[in-house]
């Protein structure tokens, strides 16, 4: 599996890289009347269509790194109600491999695996454009040629619906020809005290309340809590626990500000992946393997040679109980991982919760001990990686459960909530048909 050396200071570089990546920010209040309370850059798109007017609104959160069962075992009454008067997965949603917060944040967007949309990783190298890609690099992240896929509100945009993103991975590049009307830049200052957490909800409210031509349809935010606390005291700890209910608040809230607009509003609260307690220290591979000629990015290993590739590969092969090493090519299927150059070969993929690197830091360098919960592993053996699901509103029937299901599925789904019709993706709208008050009939157009 691919643990990033630090998930905690990735996500802290993530916040950070939304701050640094501003540029001229445009208000997006100008000549609408909305002042928004976040710092927004606001795209020229022109009015929603006449089509687009008469469609649904769906308000999409991710709460990173609130584990399926979180909810149930603290009492997250708000997301419990939310479910009740919806849908839910009381055994969770599968996230992609691996279950980290880049990778599934964008797969959930664009119905693809990881290694078709291609952020493989939190950070990872691609050796045909020979450059890295990492979540605390501006200018990759804003990099639109980085990323494949049609995220939906790329989807929306291109059929003539606005959209806004309160901050998401890979919502400041522009993909597939379109960025969304608006979108947030965060200050990783603020981007978690109480004021910025409102301003989402303000934002969004304020934004659903401009007149019909102008207001976004679809509407993504993301909240970097619970996964904070559950990296830096693991997922049993108080301070998780109290990070959970503090999301679960702000849940209610929003909510309830939702609810007020009289809107025709789908709301769904998902998160990227779960948390599990992190077990020894670092597993570091160069002490196993010469790895001389190989650029690393955390545990991902890419070699110029097809002689280095077996030399390694042979090397790791039985080298500890903690991980399995594969080729790229024989990854196994249910991963959905064994096609992208970006994923390395061979792969390390651990047997267990993990930290695996390459290489241990330079000397002098300062080496921490791995966080005190970790995700990124395979969700099919290690259930804490599940992530959470609930949703309610106008096209979502009333008080069902569903059994765990991939999360490629969560595009379709949303896309016909929107009456949008979707590109070639990886999930299926038969997968949550049974959640939806249409069965998932045909769109009309
Ligand atoms: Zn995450």
């Amino acid at each position: 599996m691919r643990l990033r050396a630090a998930c905690r200071k990735a996500l802290a570089s993530f916040v950070l890289t939304f701050g640094l990546a501003a540029g001229p920010v445009l208000l997006a209040g100008q000549g609408t009347g909305f002042n928004p309370a976040l710092p927004l850059t606001h795209t020229e798109s022109g009015p929603n269509s006449a089509w687009a007017q008469q469609q649904h609104y769906v308000v999409l959160v991710s709460l990173d790194g609130f584990r399926f069962d979180y909810a149930k075992r603290d009492h997250a009454t708000h997301l419990l109600a939310l479910g009740r008067q919806g849908v839910w997965a009381p055994e969770g949603m599968l996230p992609s491999f691996p279950s980290l917060t880049f990778p599934n944040h964008f797969t959930i967007v664009t119905g693809l695996y990881p290694e078709h949309h291609g952020l493989v990783a939190n950070s990872f190298y691609d050796p045909a454009r020979k450059a890295r890609y990492a979540i605390a690099d501006a200018q990759a992240v804003t990099d639109g040629s980085w990323y494949s896929g049609v995220p939906l509100w790329s989807l929306a945009e291109s059929r003539g619906m606005r959209t806004a993103v309160l901050l998401w991975p890979g919502s400041e590049a522009q993909i597939a020809g379109f960025r969304p009307s608006w979108y947030a830049h965060f200050d990783g200052k603020t981007e978690a005290t109480p004021e910025a957490q409102q301003a989402r909800i303000d934002d969004a409210v304020a934004l659903l309340r401009l007149p019909a031509a102008d207001r976004p349809h679809f509407i993504a935010m993301y909240y970097s809590e619970p996964d904070h606390e559950g990296h830096e005291f693991g997922p049993d700890a108080p301070q998780t626990r109290a990070a959970e209910q503090k999301m679960d608040a702000q849940v209610g809230k929003l909510k309830a500000a939702l609810d007020a607009t009289g809107l025709p509003i789908d709301v769904v609260v998902v998160s990227d992946h779960g948390m599990i307690k992190s077990q020894d220290g670092w597993v570091t591979l160069d002490e196993f393997a010469d790895l001389q000629g190989f650029e690393t990015d955390g545990p991902l290993l890419y070699a110029d040679t097809e002689e280095d590739r077996v030399r390694v590969y042979n090397q790791l092969k039985k080298a500890s109980s903690q991980f399995t090493v594969y080729r790229l090519k024989n990854v196994p299927a249910n991963l959905d991982a064994n096609q992208n150059p970006r994923e390395g070969d061979p792969v390390v993929i651990a047997t267990g919760p993990y930290a695996i690197r390459a290489h241990a830091p330079e000397a002098g360098k300062p080496d921490h001990p791995p966080t005190a919960g970790m995700h990124g592993f395979d969700p099919h053996i290690m259930p804490e990686m599940k992530a959470s699901f609930f949703a309610a509103g106008p096209d979502i029937v009333e008080g069902k459960t569903v059994a765990p299901f991939e999360n490629v599925n969560l595009y379709p789904w949303l896309a016909h909530m929107l009456g949008l019709s979707v590109p070639k993706n990886d999930g299926s709208l038969n997968i949550l048909s049974g959640t939806l008050r249409d069965g998932g009939a045909d769109l009309e157009k």
